[in-house]
């Protein structure tokens, strides 16, 4: 399936979580079998071509099209977690979300030095999730060469955010 295909599979729901949003809902598009696996083999060319030697994805939808990603090629998988998740003593970083803060935690030690990590979620808006993310793989000793998404909404700024972090960014589908 082609990423236009995929964009008609991804449901709208209107007034969530706040009037006047439009949350783009990536249940439809996973709960699509050949939809879900198009767009995981998509997102994997892509961390394939900016040379991923491993795969973060951020909780919790990122998991599910981060570790597919990882999976297909092979590689690791490091979840970026929400606070008092993880084990071990970890790195964290503050970010404002579209709708609100939170934080996000990495175990230091699941990178290793100058590792190519590819950042994978099922969405960018303001990029300040995926910002957070970076700043705590590159914290990490990680390098960041490209962050990955189903969505992009190009109105909200995330990506030319990350690309001035010198990110490459791509996303299969934009919404206005
Ligand atoms: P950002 O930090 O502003 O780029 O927001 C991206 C994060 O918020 C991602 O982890 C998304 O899962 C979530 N998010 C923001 N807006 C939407 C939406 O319209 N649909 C689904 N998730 C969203």
């Amino acid at each position: 399936m082609t990423p236009d295909e995929l964009k008609a599979i991804v449901r709208t729901v209107p007034d969530f979580p706040a009037p006047g949003i439009r949350f783009r809902d990536i249940t439809t598009l996973i709960g699509h079998g050949e939809g879900f696996a198009a767009a995981v083999a998509h997102l994997a060319d892509r961390a394939r071509a900016a040379g991923a030697e491993a795969v973060a994805g951020m909780e919790a939808r990122g998991f599910i099209f981060g570790a597919a990603v990882a999976v297909t090629l092979g590689v690791g998988f490091v979840p970026v977690r929400k606070p008092g998740k993880l084990p071990v003593e970890t790195i964290s970083a503050d970010y404002a979300l579209e709708y609100g803060s939170d934080r996000l935690e990495i175990d230091p030690g699941a990178v290793a030095a100058g590792q190519k990590v590819a950042i994978v979620d099922d969405l960018i808006a303001t990029g300040g999730t995926a910002l957070a993310a970076a700043a705590l793989l590159r914290k990490a000793g990680a390098q960041v060469p490209a962050a990955l998404f189903a969505i992009d909404l190009p109105d909200l700024g995330g990506a030319d955010r990350l690309r001035a972090e010198g990110i490459a960014v791509e996303a299969l589908m934009q919404f206005e």
